[in-house]
């Protein structure tokens, strides 16, 4: 690692960190050359320094926590509808694998790079860390825009990819589950090839698969339910009534889309959703169960547009993060919180759907403010950690009722939720810093148990 004994702190804003000894007597952590273009890799890093400058940690394990264990970086090349070929850069990180395989999702967007990918597959670890799970982090993508391509293409390039990352995978080496842009038929694709591959049906390859294939009842839905466990502990403590709430809920995918209709149904009224195309609000609350009909009965080869849905008045998207609410809940990127936009925030809780929302600079706004942060590595673990119960049916042939699934969901998730509230309380940390800590804590716990080989 570079450290070295003098040099400026960790600055994401600044641009590649130079090395050396930080404010609380803390080793520099510098991104490795490959990852030193990146600001993803940079806040993720950063927020790695900030728990070492609360908790102890060996700066041998440190040095180890800030890179990741393996990364592959493939070309996918395919045949395209109209005859001609392409060829997408693709990605597989493996953060850590110190606690079992590495888990995390497959992303297709145009922005997708090495840097980014290294850096969810680093947020990976700690949320394993923080629900418990016997997994490292891993994540991967391929650098393309899933809405521009056929259902054709898009099979194509998933099963091409999975062909060329499938020297790093296996169920118990690394397993993918869907992220934004991909889904179910997605890791459906992954799963028929990679049993092809070995010669028999292998479904604990991939979580997030359709159920007929030995996918996980609840699974779909286990990201933006886990999220809103989380709002409604928070609102507790608040002493917020969910019937007197209002939520603005940023990205309507899968995570966005599921979190608004449980808030709905919880009686908290959503204001105003958005998702790439649009914004839309309606003050007096969205019909969200309807919304979702809409939105899911579109042709599959058209993308149905939330602006033109009935129930609602379109709005300016740049303003959405700034509405007045209660709950408002990034579901889409990263870094759509920043410094600039923190300020202007109106907003009693914010509960990260999304990985990595809120840049570094923000969050020092933020931590100024009242503003109860659920962050990303414990509001969106719900996925994750039914994608464990997944991989576990899976290999145990055995599969679990939707009630069964839901309980043990809940309970996680709370446990987890109180874990790092009750750290944030008690050593009056930001509950970013109480998160990560217990994610970062446990996995350089192990790694030092296990020791260095040789
Ligand atoms: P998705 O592809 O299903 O949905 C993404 C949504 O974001 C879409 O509605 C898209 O239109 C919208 N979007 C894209 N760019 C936008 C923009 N500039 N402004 C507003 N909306 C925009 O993806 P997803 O699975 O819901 O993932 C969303 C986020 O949640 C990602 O950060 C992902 O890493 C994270 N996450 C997902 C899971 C999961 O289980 N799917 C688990 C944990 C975290």
């Amino acid at each position: 690692m570079a450290v070295s004994p003098a040099g400026a702190p960790v600055s994401a804003r600044e641009g590649p960190a130079s090395g050396g000894v930080g404010p609380k007597g803390v080793p520099d952590l510098s991104p490795d050359p490959l990852f030193e273009h990146s600001v993803v890799f940079q806040m993720a890093l950063r927020q790695l320094q900030t728990v070492a400058e609360h908790f102890e940690i060996e700066s041998g394990v440190l040095e180890r926590l800030s890179k990741p264990k393996r990364a592959l970086i493939v070309s996918c090349p395919i045949r395209m509808d109209k005859g001609h070929t392409e060829n997408f850069i693709g990605f597989r990180v493996q953060h850590s694998l110190t606690s079992g395989p590495a888990k995390g999702g497959l992303r297709f967007h145009p922005n997708v790079d090495l840097g980014e990918v290294a850096a969810l597959a680093m947020w990976m670890s700690w949320k394993c860390g923080i629900m418990n799970l016997p997994f490292g982090g891993g994540k991967g993508g391929i650098a393309c825009d899933p809405a521009t391509l056929s259902r054709g293409e898009r099979e194509r390039l998933t099963r091409r990819y999975t062909e060329e990352v499938g020297v790093i995978i296996g169920p118990r080496q690394d397993v993918m589950a869907p992220d934004m842009g991909t889904d179910e038929q997605t890791m459906a694709w992954i799963m028929d090839t990679y049993s092809a591959r070995v010669g028999y049906a292998c479904p604990e390859i991939v979580t997030g698969k359709p159920v007929e294939l030995g996918g996980c009842v609840g699974r779909r839905e286990a990201t933006g339910r886990g999220v809103v466990y989380c709002v409604v502990e928070a609102l507790k403590e608040l002493k917020i009534a969910p019937e007197s709430a209002t939520a603005v809920v940023q990205g309507f995918g899968n995570v966005g889309s599921v979190a608004a209709a449980e808030l709905h149904s919880r009686g908290v009224k959503v204001i105003a959703v958005s998702d790439r195309y649009g914004a839309i609000r309606n003050d007096k609350g969205l019909d969200i169960p309807a919304l979702n009909k809409y939105m899911s009965e579109a042709p599959p080869e058209s993308h149905p547009m939330l602006t033109n849905f009935p129930g609602a008045e379109a709005c300016d998207p740049n303003e959405l993060l700034t509405m007045k609410c209660t709950v408002l809940v990034p579901a889409a990127l990263e870094r759509v919180i920043d410094e600039k936009n923190a300020p202007k925030l109106q907003c009693r809780v914010i509960a990260e759907g999304a990985n990595g929302p809120t840049t570094p600079d923000a969050d020092k706004i933020i931590e100024r403010s009242d503003i109860f942060v659920i962050p990303d590595v414990l509001c969106n673990a719900g996925g994750v950690t039914v994608s464990y119960f997944e991989w576990v049916q899976d290999i145990q042939q055995l599969m679990w009722s939707e009630e069964l699934v839901n309980q043990k969901l809940r309970e996680l998730m709370l446990r987890s939720f109180a874990t790092v509230r009750g750290l944030a309380v008690d050593r009056k940390l930001p509950m970013r810093v109480a998160a990560l800590s217990v994610g970062v804590k446990k996995v350089a716990l192990e790694k030092d148990r296990r020791g260095l080989f040789p």
